[in-house]
């Protein structure tokens, strides 16, 4: 038997022990499509319950948006349910170049390459386009998949200080004998939702002569005054060499990724990148879904406009009740509490008030900051809101939390 009783104790044991340290990760099944108001069997076997999602990426409620569902089903019928093959076999199809050219034309770049996902994007890019005798300098708090990237990479990392410019000047003049140099951040960061300080990094990139690389993962669709992600926001469109998104967030929410830049990168990732060459291509209902998208959305931003409001209104009603945020103007809008225990606590009586929104604790965030992450939606309407709004403040007069400082949170609960 290769599966013996001692391995099974010992994998029994580990799992044991995460449930120990109370950091078990339980899944809720939903049994409605994604939206603002879903319907939920949590715990296994227990009746539904309807809830209001305060926490999915579906930034611009475009996941089960009637256009998208349509245009989803017409490359259906038109160009199947799967490739049953890579890009460079026989994986192809036009509306595959169509969407490149989409995307290249939507983010203000020179080339486009799909990926099956972001994460796929992420640890083929690096590899692809860098030696041994290159440097890749990363902000300290990158994306997991960044991380990943970065491992199979031949060049050198090196990181600096969470946005910190002083930090990254001092890295760059540290790496000036390096062949290239790889400036590497996200475009808002997805725990804290606060955003890169792009503009600046664009200028010591060119003072240093160094290449610029943006996941705008959790911008692309709604960051900037149309939408186009942070580099529009910052006002660096054109400047970023190198930007990886998601199709599976704002854009739609199914799955699917890119790498968008300049052309030789691009070009050097269709010959090269390993998750390109030997993963499967993007399913046509996927794409044919992506494309009608990007047309709703290059057509009028009141998607993202609304979703800005929302957010306003949300951001401003948590604060009026004294919650302890983390500060910003993304629909990321992380409300503290420090303790582990009191975000499962809080999350738990917010989905008996039916609001479902999860709370984040160690090592998703770090140590002794705990939280509960919200994040808005242009599917949410104000009635939506109100209730959330509603059942936070109950929730959190229940905990004595509103109106007090982070010390006094940590003083009552511990970290
Ligand atoms: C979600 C996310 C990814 C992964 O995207 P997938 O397409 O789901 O693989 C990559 N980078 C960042 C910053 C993300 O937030």
């Amino acid at each position: 038997m290769s599966f013996s009783d001692k391995i099974r104790e010992q994998y029994q044991d580990q799992l044991r022990q995460i449930q120990d340290a109370g950091i078990f990760k339980q899944e809720r099944f939903i049994h409605s499509s994604q939206a603002a108001d879903i319907e939920v069997e949590f715990p296994e076997g227990s009746s539904l319950q309807r809830v209001i999602n305060m926490c999915s990426n579906n930034y611009l409620g475009l996941s089960s948006h009637p256009d998208v569902l349509k245009a989803a089903h017409e490359g259906l019928d038109h160009r199947g349910y799967g490739m049953s093959s890579v890009r460079f076999i026989c994986g192809t199809q036009d509306i595959h170049h169509e969407l490149e050219r989409k995307v290249t034309e939507f983010l203000g770049t020179e080339a486009t390459i799909l990926f099956p996902s972001c994460m796929d994007a992420n640890t083929g890019v690096f590899e692809a386009v860098l030696t041994d005798q290159d440097v890749m300098i990363s902000d300290r708090l990158v994306h997991a998949s960044i991380i990943d990237g970065i491992r199979l990479a031949p060049a050198q990392h090196d990181t600096f200080k969470h946005s910190n410019m002083d930090h990254l000047e001092k890295k760059l003049q540290l790496h000036v004998d390096k062949r290239f140099k790889l400036v590497i951040t996200d475009g808002v960061f997805s725990m804290d939702g606060d955003t890169a300080k792009l503009a600046e990094m664009a200028d010591l990139c060119e003072k240093y002569d160094a290449m610029l690389f943006l996941d705008d993962s959790h911008s692309s669709g709604f960051i900037g005054k149309t939408g186009r992600g942070t580099h529009e926001r910052c006002g660096v469109m054109g400047r970023v060499d190198i930007i990886t998104t998601t199709f599976g967030k704002a854009l739609g929410g199914a799955s699917g990724g890119c790498v968008s830049g300049r052309k030789e990168i691009v070009e050097l990732c269709r010959q090269k990148a390993r998750p390109y060459l030997f993963s499967n291509t993007i399913a046509p209902v996927v794409v044919s879904g992506v494309l009608k998208v990007l047309e709703i959305l290059s057509q009028s931003t009141e998607r993202r406009d609304k979703l800005e409001k929302n957010a306003e209104f949300w951001r401003r009603g948590l604060t009026e009740a004294g919650f302890v945020l983390k500060e910003g103007d993304t629909p990321i809008v992380p409300v503290m509490l420090f303790n582990a225990k009191l975000s499962q606590d809080i999350s738990r009586d917010l989905y008996t008030e039916g609001i479902y929104a999860i709370g984040f604790f160690f090592p998703v965030v770090p140590q002794g900051q705990a939280r509960i992450r919200t994040q808005i939606s242009a599917g949410h309407e104000q009635h939506h809101l109100e209730k959330a709004l509603e059942a936070f403040i109950k929730v959190g007069k229940k905990y004595d939390i509103l109106g007090k400082t982070k010390q006094e949170i940590i003083a009552q609960y511990g970290m």
